[in-house]
C-alpha cells in the first residue's frame, strides 16, 4: 500500500512514536514512585480541563502524547506505585506490559477457534499450566474473563443451569436460593442480580470470630429454605475475602453442598495465586471438591488488568448455559475445537492469554512463588510491628498479604488517619469495617514494593496519628 492510500498513521511515524512511547513506559516503570500515589484532586478535575467535543480535524500525535503526560498522568491514582497498598494490587510487570502491547497490535478476536487459533490454543495451554502450578485438579477446564465479578457470574449461571435447565428458556421461578458469607465479595450478589436469581434469594451466612463462613449456620439456612419449599442451588465460599483475607472452611462447606446437591463455587480471586507456593497449599484444602473456582492473575500474579480465570469441573454445564449456534458463527472445525464464545455471555474476546503466558514463562513457577512468599512474610513482619505498638492493634488474622489494623482509639481518629496518610501522596491505604469498627487495610502485592516501602509506610502512619 502506498503512503497515499494508507488510512492509518504512516509506518515511519508509528515506528518513531512507538520507540518514544516504549521509552516513556520504561522510565515510568523504572520509578513509578515518583508520582503521588493518589493525585489529591477532586472529582471533575480532569474533565474540566478537556474540550467538550472531539476535534474536528486530526491532531499531531506529539500533541496527544504531550497532553497524556500533562493532563492524564497527574490525574491518576498510580496502581504501580510501590506504596499502593489499597484494595488488592494489580502489577503491570514488564513481561505483562510487553504482551499487552503485542496483543493490542495483533488485535485478534478470540470468539471462535477459527477467528484466532493461537489465542484459543494458548488460552487452553496457559490455563492448564496455571492449574497445575496451583495444584488444582487436572481435569478442570479453564476460561479467561475480564474480571472475577464476571467469572463468578458465569459460575452462578452454570449452577443455575444444573439446578434448573428450564430457567434459560423460561426465566426465573423465584424459588432458587443461593448462599455465601456475609464477608464475600459484592460480586456474588451482583451475579445473582444479573442472572435473575434475585438479591432476596441470596442468603448471607454469618461468620465466626475469624471472619470465616460458619458451616453450621450454612447447614441451618439450607434446612430452613428446604422446609419452606425453596430450591437451594449454589454456595460460594471464599479463600481470601476482600475485607480481611479470611478463608472459609471449604471442606465442611463442600460436604454440605454435596449433601444437598449444591454447586460449590470458590472465590479465590485474590488468594488463589498463593497456591503456587507449596508451603501455602494447606490454605486451599478442599478446593478439589469445588465445581468451579475463580482466580485472578490480575490481582496477585503480576499480570496487568484484566485477566480473571474461571476453572470448572463441568465445562459441559457452563457451555449448556450459554451456547447458541447462530448460522453465521458456525465453522467446519466446531466439532474438534473449542469456541470460547460458547462458554459465556460475550462473543468478542481479547487475547488475554498472551500476557499470562509471558508472565508464567518470564518469572517461572519458582520466581512467582518466591515473590508471593516474600509478600506473605512482609505482611507477617508488619503485623508483628503493629502488634508491638502500644496504641495499635491487628484486627484480623493475616494468612496472605493483607494486614487489617487500627489505632486503639476511636473510629473518627482512624478515619482521619487514613485520610491523612492518603493525602500525603506517599502511600495509599483503604479501609473496612469489622465488628462495627473502622479498620485500615494494607494489602501487599505490588511487584514494585520493597520491605523498605512497607516499613516507611508504617513509620508514616505512626507519625501522622
Ligand atoms: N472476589 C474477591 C475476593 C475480591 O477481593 C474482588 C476484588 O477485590 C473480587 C472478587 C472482584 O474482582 P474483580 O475486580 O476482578 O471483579
Amino acid at each position: 500500500m502506498t503512503p497515499e492510500t494508507r488510512m492509518d498513521m504512516p509506518a515511519a511515524e508509528f515506528r518513531r512514536t512507538a520507540r518514544e512511547t516504549a521509552a516513556w513506559i520504561a522510565d515510568y516503570l523504572e520509578d513509578p514512585g515518583r508520582f503521588p500515589v493518589f493525585p489529591g484532586i477532586a472529582p471533575g478535575a480532569l474533565a474540566s480541563q478537556l474540550p467538550a467535543e472531539a476535534p474536528r480535524a486530526g491532531e499531531p500525535i506529539e500533541a496527544i502524547l504531550a497532553d497524556f503526560e500533562r493532563l492524564i498522568v497527574p490525574a491518576l491514582t498510580h496502581w504501580n506505585h510501590p506504596r499502593f497498598f489499597a484494595y488488592f494490587s494489580v502489577s503491570a510487570s514488564g513481561p505483562g506490559v510487553l504482551a499487552e502491547m503485542l496483543a493490542a497490535a495483533l488485535n485478534v478476536n478470540g470468539m471462535l477457534w477459527k477467528s484466532a487459533p493461537a489465542a484459543t490454543e494458548l488460552e487452553q495451554v496457559t490455563l492448564a499450566w496455571l492449574r497445575d502450578a496451583l495444584a488444582f485438579p487436572r481435569d478442570w477446564f479453564g476460561i479467561i474473563y475480564d474480571t472475577a465479578s464476571i467469572s463468578t457470574m458465569h459460575a452462578i449461571a452454570a449452577a443455575r443451569e444444573r439446578a434448573d435447565p428450564d430457567f434459560r428458556r423460561k426465566g426465573a421461578s423465584g424459588r432458587l436460593t443461593m448462599y455465601t458469607s456475609a464477608h464475600s465479595h459484592s460480586s456474588v450478589e451482583k451475579g445473582a442480580i444479573a442472572l435473575g436469581v434475585g438479591q432476596d434469594n441470596v442468603r448471607l451466612i454469618p461468620v465466626d470470630e475469624a471472619f470465616r463462613m460458619r458451616a453450621d449456620a450454612l447447614a441451618s439456612a439450607i434446612e430452613r429454605d428446604l422446609a419452606e419449599g425453596r430450591r437451594p442451588f449454589c454456595v460460594v465460599a471464599t479463600i481470601g475475602t476482600t475485607s480481611t483475607s479470611s478463608i472459609d472452611p471449604v471442606p465442611a462447606i463442600a460436604a454440605i453442598a454435596r449433601r444437598h446437591g449444591l454447586w460449590l463455587h470458590v472465590d479465590a480471586a485474590y488468594g488463589g495465586p498463593a497456591a503456587i507456593v507449596p508451603e501455602l497449599r494447606g490454605l486451599f484444602d478442599g478446593v478439589e471438591l469445588a465445581d468451579s473456582l475463580v482466580v485472578n492473575p490480575h490481582k496477585w500474579l503480576f499480570t496487568p488488568i484484566d485477566c480473571s480465570v474461571l476453572y470448572t469441573a463441568h465445562p459441559d454445564i457452563l457451555r449448556r448455559a450459554f451456547s447458541l449456534s447462530a448460522e453465521y458463527l458456525k465453522t467446519a472445525e466446531d466439532a474438534q475445537a473449542i469456541n470460547y464464545m460458547d462458554y459465556g455471555v460475550q462473543l468478542g474476546r481479547r487475547f488475554r492469554a498472551l500476557k499470562l503466558w509471558f508472565v508464567l514463562r518470564y518469572f517461572g513457577r519458582d520466581g512467582l512463588a518466591a515473590m508471593i512468599c516474600t509478600h506473605v512474610r512482609w505482611a507477617a513482619d508488619l503485623a508483628a510491628l503493629i502488634d508491638a505498638h502500644p496504641d495499635f492493634q491487628v484486627s484480623a488474622p493475616h494468612p496472605f498479604s493483607l494486614v487489617c489494623f487500627r489505632h486503639k482509639s476511636s473510629d473518627e481518629r482512624n478515619r482521619r488517619l487514613l485520610d491523612a496518610v492518603n493525602a500525603t501522596g506517599q502511600a495509599f491505604l483503604s479501609h473496612t469495617v469489622l465488628r462495627g469498627q473502622f479498620v485500615l487495610r494494607l494489602a501487599i502485592g505490588n511487584i514494585h514494593t520493597t520491605w523498605q516501602d512497607v516499613r516507611a509506610t508504617w513509620d508514616l502512619i505512626q507519625s501522622l496519628c
